[in-house]
């Protein structure tokens, strides 16, 4: 891209708000927006006021009282969004961070506290990446949104969810900045379906049993060794993402080092998250329930999930399921443009090529796909300290992130 006078001018523009961008971390940080309880406000008036700062106008939507999303959008289609969330989990043990968790303190090259990766950091990135090209270009072919959601940990049906869905934003691509780290962009995640089986039994006093009675208890033990069981099928991913899930499982073998872990996206996972049983000690018990979490792999849907359990179950009696929530798994075709176009950002401004892959846990990117939309996750971070303590971000990947995604807004929306 040697020569081309136009992205030279986007990037020196960029270049000279890198240290702004960090500061504005470090003060978004300190910016308390913990979910649960998630109140936004306070974090929504921050992007809002930057926002006005670079004459961007921006929509203030709260379809709950204190979950805020901060919306603003330059063209009148929403061609491409650049999303993410605001809200962070809890902080938890105080005296265990090393610094205070809303400190922002900048140390050594990178900045400490509470959403540091999770996901301030690449929303700060994403922000400023709107904020600079829509300065220097007040003329682009298709529209560009920015939406800093605030309902993410708890599921986004207030953020994310409700964009896509109440309002019918449906933009043709979205670009979430959650962690991915640089070397690797997500296209899709697994589904996941909670369900509640309900194991009825058959009371007597516990000085007959087991010659007398029914132990729901005893039973629902058998039961959830019927559904472990499930967790030990092999399916078959569709082809064009078959070779990313294998890679997507060797890259989770190496980060956690656990043998067999590479099967997980290949396998359904499985807990017995709750169980609950029983009246009294001397009473053989009468009814017991236990509570799964299942992730799907990219080869069935929630109700095979479902189809699959009552079958394995069928053969006791009294045994009841009920799903209790869940969304199929999803994927964004890893030939979308805006995947390539992700690679040759980063070729030109790292020097090395992502690799797309698939990821265990769920991110606001289903809401959008399940809605019509390509979505990509690429982002800086540091997974080690995700949720945990002395969570932090690399100055440097903050900055890289910014500059990879100004390119990718000119490759995108050719000003
Ligand atoms: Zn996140």
């Amino acid at each position: 891209m040697k020569g081309d006078s136009k992205l030279d001018k986007l990037l020196s523009k960029g270049r000279e708000y890198e240290e702004e961008l960090i500061d504005f971390l470090s003060r978004f940080i300190q910016v308390k927006s913990v979910n649960p309880p998630g109140d936004m406000r306070e974090a929504g008036e921050f992007v809002k006021d930057f926002l006005e700062k670079w004459g961007l106008e921006s929509q203030w939507i709260e379809p709950k009282e204190g979950v805020v999303t901060i919306y603003s959008r330059v063209g009148d289609e929403d061609y491409l969004m650049l999303n993410g969330h605001m809200d962070v989990v809890p902080e938890g043990d105080h005296n265990r961070w090393t610094y205070p968790p809303y400190s922002g303190k900048v140390v050594d090259g990178y900045v400490y506290g509470r959403g540091a990766s999770d996901m301030k950091g690449g929303l700060s990135a994403l922000i400023f990446a709107y904020a600079v090209f829509t300065n220097v270009f007040d003329k682009f072919e298709k529209g560009l949104s920015l939406a800093a959601v605030g309902d993410e940990e708890v599921g986004g049906r207030y953020g994310s969810l409700y964009l896509a869905k109440d309002m019918g934003v449906k933009p043709r691509y979205v670009l979430l900045g959650e962690p991915s780290t640089l070397g690797y962009y997500n296209i899709g995640e697994k589904g996941i379906v909670w369900y509640r089986v309900k194991v009825l039994g058959e009371p007597a006093h516990a000085s007959v049993s087991p010659y007398a009675g029914d132990n729901a208890i005893v039973k629902a033990a058998k039961v959830i060794d019927e559904v472990y069981k499930l967790a030990e099928i092999d399916f078959e991913p569709p082809e064009d993402i078959k070779e990313i899930a294998i890679q997507s499982g060797m890259k989770a073998r190496e980060l956690m080092g656990i043998e067999g872990i590479e099967k997980i996206f290949f396998r359904l996972s499985c807990n017995a998250g709750i169980i609950k049983g029983g009246v009294k000690t001397n009473v053989v018990a009468p009814e017991c329930t236990i509570d799964f979490d299942m992730r799907i792999p990219h080869a069935i849907k929630v109700d095979d999930v479902l189809t699959l359990v009552r079958e394995r179950l069928s053969k006791f009696e009294g045994v009841t399921v009920e799903e209790m929530t869940g969304h199929d798994p999803n994927y964004t075709s890893p030939n979308t443009e805006l995947a390539k176009v992700i690679e040759e950002s980063a070729v030109e401004e790292l020097g090395f090529k992502p690799k797309p892959s698939l990821v265990m846990g769920a991110t606001d990117g289903r809401h959008f796909r399940l809605h019509g939309s390509d979505a990509v996750v690429y982002g800086p971070g540091e997974w080690e300290r995700i949720h945990g303590f002395d969570e932090r971000i690399a100055v440097d990947d903050v900055k890289k992130a910014f500059r990879v995604y100004l390119r990718i807004l000119y490759r995108m929306l050719n000003p």
